[in-house]
């Protein structure tokens, strides 16, 4: 078989079986191509996308305005390294830091290089401003959170699957219950040594939980009052996914409208990734003010890629997108479109029992246990009726179409999802 030759989908996942670690249990569908909300697989079938790659799709399927950037820089300049300067970084900080209101920027490349250089700086300023004894700092992070695969990262997993056997771990983490603001005050005032609070605004891969209304704000509060950086992992709620430029938003409900992307509950540390570059590239950043990022010094952190000019000029596309086509109100209008259709479908259907989200960033819970297979063979059922989705945690599935969706194709996914639960009933 020549490499350049089509191949059919089952060959295809033959040949990831044989040659390629088993680190992921796909749904058995081979995609060849995308354009804005739709996969196509290699049969030629075509499907809604419910997954957006993790949400790192938001602005669709090969976005001819950041695939354009992407080529233009490819075929210029790729890659200089950070010994250099090159002449695209700078306009891309100077671009992202301008969009979500924070002095500087510190580019990498995917979402858990952003967490763990993010835990760094918070290390750092620890010691040399908040005045923590070397070693000592703590930070705390909640139970069922999803900030990536690194060592350090599943060191403070509660997920035996991420964790097990893949000790010993990093020091220096306080887990405590999410959406928990007295869990949150009790660490806070039983460790002396607490230097940051880690936490997804919305906790996306444990099954779409938002936390209660006043929750991210209050922690914030609580955060500044003994000292101590609040870091938001926006790498899948960020970039207009719930609705709002990010998660940690204000409540106007209207990014584009009303509200001058000024964080209500602004993060002392904001971690992107994902949408970052409409999934076109891996691009990841952490941002903060000048106190903060200024305890990185040359040789105290780097990455031979990140910063490079393809991801410069991409990041800056992808958010130019969000931007020019208003994508964190689209996300908010039909968000609650999706949520009241299901809302009204779930009575009538008990295959499930609720939905839950914020913009286009939801789930429904299955009324099955984790463990059955339920909400698999459902997702398998969706797929056949052109719709993919993949359940997060057992009997839930998430639901995260690319934010350029408009409403009609909306209401088709929503007909689709109720025909597919209605067939499943019998
Ligand atoms: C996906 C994700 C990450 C990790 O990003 P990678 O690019 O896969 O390393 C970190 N945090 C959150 C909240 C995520 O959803």
């Amino acid at each position: 078989m020549s490499v350049l030759e089509n191949i059919t989908s089952e060959d295809a996942i033959a040949l990831e079986e044989k040659y390629g670690a088993h680190n992921y249990h796909p749904l058995p569908v081979v995609l060849s191509k995308g354009d804005g909300v739709y996969v196509w697989d290699v049969e030629g079938n075509r499907y809604f996308d419910f997954l957006s790659a993790y949400s790192a799709v938001n602005q669709g399927h090969c976005h001819p305005k950041i695939v354009n950037a992407m080529v233009k820089q490819a075929q210029t300049l790729t890659l200089t390294s950070r010994a250099f300067y090159n002449d695209m970084l700078g306009k891309y900080e100077k671009y992202v830091t301008e969009t979500f209101h924070f002095d500087k920027l510190l580019p990498m490349n995917t979402g858990a290089e952003a967490v763990e250089t993010a835990l760094k700086i918070c290390r750092k300023w620890a010691y040399e401003i908040k005045g923590i004894p070397e070693n000592e700092a703590q930070i705390i992070v909640c139970e069922n959170n999803f900030h990536g695969r690194t060592t350090t990262i599943i060191s403070f997993s509660n997920d035996p699957v991420a964790r097990k056997n893949f000790g010993p771990y990093t020091a220096g983490f306080i887990k405590i219950e999410y959406d928990n603001l007295k869990a949150l005050e009790q660490a806070l005032t039983t460790n002396n040594n607490v230097a940051g609070f880690l936490v997804e605004p919305i906790q996306g891969e444990a099954g779409v939980y938002v936390p209660s209304p006043g929750y991210l704000s209050t922690a914030k509060a609580l955060c500044e009052k003994h000292n101590v950086l609040f870091i938001a992992d926006e790498v899948q709620t960020g970039i207009a996914r719930t609705g709002r430029l990010l998660a940690t938003c204000g409540n106007c409900g209207c990014v584009d409208k009303h509200c001058s992307g000024t964080p209500e509950t602004k993060p002392d540390i904001l971690i992107l990734g994902k949408a970052l570059s409409g999934g076109a590239y891996p691009v990841s950043a952490v941002l903060a003010n000048d106190t903060i990022m200024e305890v990185i010094r040359p040789g105290n952190h780097g990455s031979t890629f990140g910063g490079n000019p393809v991801a410069a000029a991409v990041g800056m596309a992808a958010l130019e997108v969000v931007k020019d086509e208003k994508l964190a109100q689209n996300a908010f209008d039909l968000g609650e479109l999706f949520r009241k259709e299901l809302n009204d479908f779930i009575p009538t259907c008990d295959l499930v029992k609720s939905v839950r989200g914020k913009g286009l960033l939801n789930a429904i819970l299955i009324n099955d246990t984790e463990t059955s297979s339920t909400a698999w063979d459902i997702c398998m059922a969706l797929k056949d009726n052109g719709l993919l989705a993949k359940p997060t945690h057992g009997n839930i599935i998430r639901f995260a179409p690319p934010l350029v969706m408009n409403k009609e194709q909306l209401l088709e996914c929503v007909a689709i999802i109720k025909k597919t639960l209605e067939e499943f009933k019998k």
